[in-house]
């Protein structure tokens, strides 16, 4: 993971929330995604110069995330403990960008393909609808 932040303190903070991320995302469905290069840029004005929050590089097989959407991600981190209780899972702008990156590189397609397309709406179901391992820890 690299970082372009000045700020070593929130350069941490920054790549902890995605790693975090990654992990629920890679588990859930069930996609190991270590072999993408993932990389951290800072972008603090996108209501004014419009630039994409997310976006990748499918030659170098790498995924560049901004500082907005992983600060998104802190609230699904806070909700986490009781989520085997809520009947539905927050939407999340950081795990949006995420699997749309990631279904960009292993499809190498873009928005429209229909081999993209669906593979993007099956991602979406594998996270939203995750097999329940850990179910044997609610012993009533
Ligand atoms: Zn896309």
């Amino acid at each position: 993971m690299t970082t372009k932040i000045d700020n070593p303190f929130l350069h941490s903070i920054y790549e902890d929330i995605l790693r975090e991320a990654l992990e629920d995302i890679s588990y859930k469905i069930e996609e190991d995604l270590s072999d993408i290069k993932w990389k951290i840029f800072e972008e603090e004005n996108t209501i004014y110069k419009k630039k994409p929050l997310g976006y990748c590089n499918i030659k170098e097989n790498e995924i560049c995330i901004s500082t907005v959407a992983i600060r998104t991600y802190t609230k699904i981190i806070l909700t986490k403990p009781f989520e085997h209780l809520l009947n539905y899972q927050p939407k999340n702008l950081l795990v949006d960008i995420v699997l749309d990156e990631v279904c960009h590189i292993r499809t190498k397609k873009d928005h429209g393909d229909e081999i993209y397309d669906s593979k993007l709406e099956y991602y979406h179901f594998l996270y939203h609808n995750p097999k329940r391992k850990n179910i044997n820890l609610l012993h009533y």
